[in-house]
């Protein structure tokens, strides 16, 4: 079957997730653009992000039929086909309900660069989607996640998660567990009394270049991938 190297990474994508918080129960989802242009490759519905293997993966096409593969998808799959509709550079999308963005987006405060993190989003900022808190069930409401994403690597989505985009599945994901960082990190410097310094957005543009170019997002991804193979031969 085509695309063996994606779903791999697929399904190294969604067990990297779980391990770093996003798993929502059997909630939240991750998804990869499927070669030839049939649509994306998503972890399907039922499971945990720690329980896919490569067999439970399903091939989602743009109107949300099931091509491929024996189980369910979920139902918000117009997050990940209707951005990679608008956004032809996004190879990957993920979409959690990880607790600290989450909770910060409820604040209606700028996500703004205190440390290294934060500077993955200059200089676009992490925009918010306040349309509704419900599920995106859609393809109108996919179209209004993506507008709201335009051209920034991420975005709230205000009382329900996140969305995070890449070229492909290495940027999608660190784009994810760099954005709870960032915000793990305002929310601390929030509960002190701050953040009375940060980051300039223009000095965040270069330093992004320094602390994340692709090569280090790469070694953070392998080092990640690496500690659950470790877990699992333990
Ligand atoms: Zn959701």
């Amino acid at each position: 079957m085509a695309d063996a190297a994606a779903r791999e990474d697929l399904v190294k994508a969604c067990h990297v997730l779980a391990a770093a918080g996003h798993n929502d129960f059997v909630w939240g989802h991750v998804a990869v653009r499927a070669e030839h242009g049939s649509g994306v490759w998503m972890k399907p519905s039922g499971l945990g992000m720690e329980e896919i293997q490569v067999d439970d993966l399903v091939l989602v096409g743009w109107d949300g039929e099931v091509l491929a593969g024996h189980r369910r998808r979920h139902v918000e799959y117009p997050i990940h086909t209707r951005i990679m509709l608008a956004r032809p550079d996004v190879g990957a999308t993920v979409h959690s309900h990880v607790g600290s963005a989450t909770s910060f987006s409820s604040l209606q405060t700028p996500l703004v660069p205190i440390s290294h993190e934060g500077t993955y989003f200059a200089p676009e900022g992490v925009p918010t989607f306040t349309a509704t808190s419900d599920l995106i069930l859609t393809d109108e409401q996919g179209d209004a996640v993506a507008a709201t994403l335009g051209q920034a690597h991420a975005a709230f989505l205000q009382g329900h998660g996140i969305v995070t985009v890449g070229a492909d599945l290495v940027a999608a994901v660190m784009a994810a567990l760099l954005l709870d960082r960032a915000c793990r990190k305002q929310l601390a410097a929030m509960a002190a009394g701050g953040p009375k310094v940060w980051t300039s957005a223009e000095a965040a543009v270069v330093k992004r270049t320094h602390v994340y170019p692709r090569a280090l997002l790469e070694q953070g991804w392998d080092y990640l991938v690496r500690t659950l193979d470790r877990a699992s031969n333990a």
